[in-house]
């Protein structure tokens, strides 16, 4: 069996200023400073990566993400920010496609697949967020959602690229509601989230891929989630504003 490092980052979403960060980070810092071995993404608004990208300049224990960015190089695109733009300031993840950006903001399977790209040609690792919706799900839907998603998304991705791809499992029902998806049912989408990679690549890297849950993930269900040998980490909206709720889920991806 292939052993994936854990993951757990934080999309903050619209939500805490550039000056919330570093009373945020002393807090966070000092709780986990004892855990080693899992990787951790803080994602907050674009206005607020200039702040955490210079207090956690060298710091290799978290790394930064940015929660959207657009797949042009430069140019006429007011209002955007490029893929080099988050480089220039250390970015090293970005998310893809996540629910709120697809329902709210028209992000088409097209545009997602254009930002997949876009992003590894930069170096940047994507996280691709696919997931269902209630209705969907019980339509008895889910899968073929799920392997729509992510078969428009990934085309055309090297395998390489593909491996360096962090795919995050959100049920749309799960986002924000504070109703989770149980380790089961999320260990079943995840398996077979795997089963399509398979099918897009090869055996070797469906197991090497990282596959996070998102979803009302908190302190109180996190351990569950995460011993799941399915389930590599987690992207947590709501309770990664409190930095010792994210501190706890982080502690959590320890067993
Ligand atoms: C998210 O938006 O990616 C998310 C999982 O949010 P929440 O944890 O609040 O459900």
């Amino acid at each position: 069996m292939y052993l994936r490092k854990k993951i757990i980052a934080a999309n903050w979403k619209m939500n805490l200023t550039s000056s919330e960060v570093a009373p945020y980070l002393e807090t966070f810092l000092l709780e986990t400073k004892h855990i080693e071995g899992v990787d951790v993404v803080l994602i907050p608004s674009f206005t607020s990566i200039p702040k955490a990208s210079e207090l956690l300049e060298k710091n290799p224990k978290v790394r930064l993400g940015a929660q959207n960015f657009s797949f042009h190089e430069k140019g006429a695109f007011t209002g955007e920010v490029s893929a080099g733009m988050l480089r220039d300031l250390f970015v090293r993840y970005v998310l893809v496609g996540h629910s709120e950006r697809r329902e709210l903001f028209g992000e088409t399977d097209h545009i997602v697949h254009q930002k997949l790209l876009t992003a590894h040609r930069h170096e940047i690792r994507p996280i691709l967020c696919v997931g269902e919706t209630l209705e969907e799900r019980k339509n008895g839907k889910a899968k073929q959602v799920l392997e729509h998603q992510l078969k428009v998304a990934l085309a055309d991705l090297s395998h390489e690229d593909l491996a360096d791809t962090i795919i995050a499992y959100e049920p749309i029902w799960a986002i924000g509601t504070g109703c989770t998806a149980t380790a089961a049912e999320a260990s079943e989408m995840h398996h077979f989230i795997r089963e399509v990679i398979k099918e897009l690549a090869h055996k070797e890297i469906s197991q090497k891929i990282r596959i996070q849950y998102g979803g009302s993930v908190t302190p109180a269900n996190a351990r569950e989630l995460l011993k799941s040998p399915d389930i590599d980490g987690a992207l947590v909206g709501g309770a990664s504003l409190d930095p010792r709720a994210f501190a706890e889920i982080v502690k959590a991806s320890q067993g």
